[in-house]
């Protein structure tokens, strides 16, 4: 029989709900066996660790870019360096991002754009370490539309493409697939305001790879493009910006369809503000679509964001978080505890808006993780400090292991 260990610990959020009796977990092997309160009395011959602060299921990114790295100040084009750069050198970012992000407490990454499959390629490297990786490869989209220098470009005219766009993904073995509905900032020229693919080349697409036994998660920057995913039948929408001439604001029947329909959002929040880049430095492109939608104020801007993500929670949709770590430097790998306290600033309950890093996320992404619960997978994390009263206590790692294994201690 392999040897029992536990933790001890004052405060554990559990996926769902904080533990008012605290927690004492079980591990055997990679799993959780048992969880108590802590002050349960264990056998004698189960070694156990007294822990401070709070313990928590390990961390679920659901938007990353293992390829994109964080270190690259002041300018936006990570993805863009990945598009050209030698497969080795993106292993390099790859491997690195991977170690950031577990470091920060986040057990399971879900990569949602590489190039030549490289983010796939590190999948089940958490024996040594590293998070779980659930990864698309790279994103469909247009050509010249958004992001269409990671190679994932498909021309909708060509009766077969499409088509071939989800074998190729079968074949490499994919957990889901991408597609850029809209355009996007870091792609000048593509249309962050409109659509990239009718609907009925979407459906196909989502149609294709549904039969394979795929998600399909769309990016949609504008309302027009999460029409046309959610009609095309997606199961995700990343950002879910809702952007349409005028601003951006999600339309009640919209978010109402969205929940209809079950289709999960990860509205991609948090950044971090000490690594935008001064206004003097940022491409023209960008600044002409931030004129045109009257966003003059960043802080203010991303106020109203966090706030409108209440929206998503009132309509009953399911929300889990990601960052987008790795497509630009104000978000870099490992800071997915912003995303989390982007929701608790918008007016989320904290409970609820761990759950979208947690519990939720990690159903969504198909990973036995995300709960202190006997049977799940033993990624764990313990933070400094009372997470229920100081969400950004997320921030404060002391320990975190992956399968049962001490990653950092
Ligand atoms: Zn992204």
């Amino acid at each position: 029989m392999r040897s029992r260990w536990a933790l001890r610990v004052g405060r554990a959020f559990d996926g769902a709900r904080f533990r008012p009796g605290g927690a004492t977990v079980v591990v055997e092997g990679e799993r959780v066996v048992g969880v108590e309160e802590a002050s349960f009395a264990l056998p004698g011959d189960v070694p156990v660790t007294d822990v401070a602060g709070t313990l928590l299921p390990g961390l679920v990114d659901c938007h990353v870019h293992l390829v994109g790295s964080g270190s690259f100040p002041g300018t936006p084009g990570s993805l863009e360096w990945a598009g050209g750069a030698a497969a080795d050198a993106v292993d390099a970012v790859v491997v690195a991002s991977l170690r950031e992000q577990v470091a920060a407490g986040v057990t399971t990454v879900r990569d949602l754009g590489d190039v030549a499959y490289r983010a796939l390629s590190h999948r089940g490297r958490h024996a040594e370490g590293l998070p779980r990786v659930v990864a698309a490869g790279p994103p469909v989209t247009t050509p010249q539309g958004h992001c269409w220098f990671l190679g994932g470009a498909v021309d909708v005219h060509d009766p077969g493409a499409l088509d071939r766009a989800v074998a190729e993904r079968v074949e490499r073995g994919v957990d889901l697939v991408k597609v850029m509905a809209s355009g996007g900032f870091l792609t000048p020229g593509s249309d962050q305001l409109g659509a990239q693919f009718e609907a009925a080349h979407l459906r196909r697409l989502v149609d294709r790879a549904h039969a394979a036994g795929l998600r399909v998660v769309a990016h949609s920057h504008s309302v027009v493009g999460a029409e046309v995913a959610l009609a095309a039948g997606v199961d995700g929408i990343e950002h879910f910006t809702c952007l349409a001439p005028g601003g951006a604001h999600a339309p009640e029947a919209l978010l109402d369809r969205v929940a209809a329909a079950d289709v999960t959002v990860c509205p991609t929040l948090g950044n971090d503000p000490s690594r935008f880049p001064p206004v003097s430095a940022m491409p023209p492109h960008i600044l002409q679509m931030l004129e045109r939608l009257g966003i003059s104020d960043r802080d203010e801007h991303f106020a109203r964001v966090a706030a409108g993500s209440l929206r998503l929670r009132e309509h009953g949709i399911r929300v889990v978080s990601g960052l987008d770590a790795g497509a630009m430097p104000a978000k870099p790998h490992g800071h997915l505890w912003r995303s989390v306290a982007e929701l608790v600033r918008g007016g989320w309950p904290v409970d609820e808006a761990l759950a979208t890093a947690t519990s939720v996320a990690a159903a969504d992404c198909g990973v036995e993780a995300g709960r202190l619960a006997a049977g799940r997978l033993a990624d764990l994390l313990v933070v400094d400090g009372d997470v229920a009263a100081d969400v950004t206590a997320l921030s404060r790692p002391s320990a975190v292991w992956v399968g049962g294994v001490a990653v950092m201690q």
